[in-house]
């Protein structure tokens, strides 16, 4: 049996609140906190008590709520030691290649620069869990507002190296939008096309697309997929590296 129950809804205009929460031991995590009104309604709907929250990222829509939540539960707060805008109420600051536990399981802290200069990655792996925030998108990939396109490629590989049944939780609902560019890019790619139009049913019926895993990305996601005859084909840079090629697409998603 999985050691987590997970809790995904959404939150403000197009993110995604999630907790994960053990039952065995009670504790309880956020995973980014937008909204203290919202997450602290969902806890007490389910009876669960705040333990800790973990923050990707400094973005408002990822921390406006962690002070709050924090005073009313006294949870931990981990975040990354180095973001351009300290995190609030910080307890814990995190670099990459920190290793701790939560409720029993390991916790091992990647580093994902490019969207912010400090944005970490929470990685599961016994539980085969990653919590990527506005990194890594189901079909898409954050806007790199802060780093290097080659920072923010950099980041993307080393996510798509994690064990393809690592399960995918992300920031925002972007997908539908994220599979219309991606079809531009690599329009014979069948499993992109499937996910495509699996996108479309669930987005009409106003479901969510996520969570996703790397194996799944890694079939349809041109951004994690550089190294795609197709892609290279379609925008002219076939002998191009694999973070040329990134750069590029990224630069088209921004214009499209
Ligand atoms: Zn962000």
């Amino acid at each position: 049996m999985a050691r987590f129950e997970i809790f995904q809804f959404p939150i403000l205009a197009d993110n995604y609140a999630v907790l994960l929460h053990d039952a065995a031991t009670g504790q309880t995590a956020a995973i980014d906190a937008a909204d203290a009104d919202a997450i602290g309604g969902a806890l007490r709907e389910r009876g669960w008590t705040l333990t800790d929250i973990f923050v990707t990222h400094h973005h408002g829509d990822h921390t406006a709520g962690v002070a709050a939540l924090k005073q009313q539960s006294g949870a931990t707060v981990h975040g990354p030691a180095a973001d351009t805008v300290p995190i609030p109420a910080l307890d814990k600051p995190l670099k990459g290649g920190a290793r701790f536990r939560f409720s029993g399981a390991a916790v091992t802290v990647i580093d994902a620069p490019g969207h912010t200069s400090g944005h970490i990655v929470y990685h599961l792996p016994e539980d085969h869990l990653a919590f990527v925030g506005d990194v890594l998108f189901s079909l898409g990939c954050g806007r790199v507002i802060e780093g290097t396109m080659g920072e923010m490629w950099t980041s993307l590989d080393s996510l798509r190296r994690l064990p393809p049944e690592t399960i995918i939780y992300c920031g925002h609902e972007y997908t539908l939008a994220n599979a219309r560019f991606a079809l531009t890019v690599e329009p014979g790619n069948l499993a992109l096309q499937k996910r495509a139009e699996e996108v479309t049913h669930l987005r009409a019926k106003s479901m969510p697309t996520l969570p996703t895993t790397i194996g799944a990305e890694r079939a349809a996601n041109p951004f994690l997929r550089p190294e795609s005859a197709e892609i290279r084909k379609m925008i002219g840079m076939p002998a191009a590296t694999d973070a040329e090629v990134f750069a590029e697409l990224r630069e088209r998603k921004n214009r499209a």
